[in-house]
């Protein structure tokens, strides 16, 4: 029994406090993708500047209970103290999910990690999210690391008979849609359909790039590939989304992908943002954002330099609510994990993603995830 996330319903009507947060631990990493935020950083091998461990913990204990804590890096799995960050979190924090992306590169580290953290969080569903852009070479290509694409392999290998061992453990992927993959995700997603994960989530490439021309997609082809799986999911002939909940997921990734192909080819606002409310980002060297658009413009506070890790104060501090208003006035971007909580906590759109999962029917697999419990 993990903690349930309907433990958050009230969220729906009242955004008073964060309930996700986006944890950079490290900007240190094993890859050289070009569509990476931190590709810019001089110093992209050293651990130097991230956040230590009384530092995380402070941004930990100024938190209420979370829904969900997705870290983000660099190669979370890179950094050693990542079971004790978790522990943190867990203890203070008791979220429904944790979620650590990967770029899959070095199993055997994160198959050791992954149990740690298994073994000591167990009433967190806790997911795993390896990512695979095309098949063979040109994933490896695209991450800029020779036998990126196998290592990958091996890495799902590791840790598929986890999810035979820990109830509260969710395998998934997800592919960049970028202009260099754009022509082989029909192939990724033929080829992750073999596999045991729970979900495939596509991104599109956003972000100041250093090469700006990976965002230069064609959406006809995002909205084509989107189309097929709404289809699948639809007809139940989906191996995915085997999970308790795992309509309501499926329901909202529909709804979140039809909005997204709409902000990018329309180029505006779809549906209100909650960034700096109930979603919030800290970079690895304790900076607070609203979300991932890390311009020193959305900058609500350099905590470690301003001398405290307390993010409740920092969100109700003057340049916050100056943030807030400018969002409000309009801001949109197509990044999927801000859209999932601003549809499942917008009251109209959560009421349409509820009236969705009733018509889907329930998808088809060997194992269910655990049940929440409250
Ligand atoms: S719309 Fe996007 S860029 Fe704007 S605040 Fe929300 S998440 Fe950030």
């Amino acid at each position: 029994m993990t903690y349930s996330p309907l433990r958050f319903l009230p969220t729906i009507l009242k955004k008073s406090r964060p309930i996700h947060l986006v944890m950079f631990v490290t900007k240190v990493c094993n890859a050289r993708c070009p569509f990476c935020f931190y590709l810019e950083d001089a110093n992209f091998s050293l651990e130097e500047g991230d956040m230590s461990m009384e530092e995380i913990t402070q941004v930990s204990k100024s938190l209420g209970t979370m829904l969900w804590i997705a870290f983000s890096g660099g190669e979370v799995f890179l950094r050693k103290d990542l079971p004790q960050i978790a522990q943190t979190f867990y203890k203070n924090n008791k979220p429904s999910i944790m979620f650590f992306p990967t770029n899959g590169i070095q199993a055997d580290r994160i198959l050791a990690t992954t149990e740690e953290i298994l073994k000591t969080c167990p009433k967190t569903a806790v997911t795993v999210k390896i990512s695979i852009d095309a098949i063979g070479d040109l994933h490896s290509q695209m991450r800029g690391v020779k036998n990126t694409f196998e290592n990958c392999v091996k890495t799902y290998e590791a840790l598929n008979p986890l999810l035979d061992k820990y109830p509260n453990f969710d395998l998934a992927v997800n592919t960049v849609f970028a202009q260099a993959n754009q022509d082989h995700v029909a192939e990724v997603i033929e080829y992750v359909r073999k596999w045991r994960v729970t979900t495939h989530t596509l991104s599109l490439a956003r972000g100041d790039l250093k090469n700006p021309e990976w965002k230069n997609v064609n959406m006809e082809l995002y909205r084509k590939h989107v189309d097929r799986l709404a289809k699948e999911m639809r007809s139940g002939d989906h191996p995915i989304y085997r999970f308790w909940g795992g309509r309501i997921k499926a329901a909202q990734d529909i709804i979140q992908r039809e909005m997204i192909y709409k902000t990018a080819v329309e180029g505006r606002w779809q549906t209100p943002c909650y960034a700096g409310r109930i979603n919030v980002t800290v970079t690895h060297d304790g900076k607070l954002y609203p979300c991932e658009e890390l311009s020193e413009d959305f900058r609500i506070a350099d905590m470690r330099k301003e001398g405290s890790f307390d993010i409740q104060k920092w969100l109700h501090s003057d340049r916050a609510n100056q943030i807030k208003q400018r969002i409000d006035n309009g801001c949109f971007c197509t990044h999927e994990c801000y859209a999932m909580t601003n549809l499942l906590f917008n009251p109209k759109l959560s009421a349409k993603i509820l009236s969705g999962a009733m018509k889907l029917p329930k998808a088809k697999g060997p194992r269910p995830a655990a049940k929440p419990t409250a």
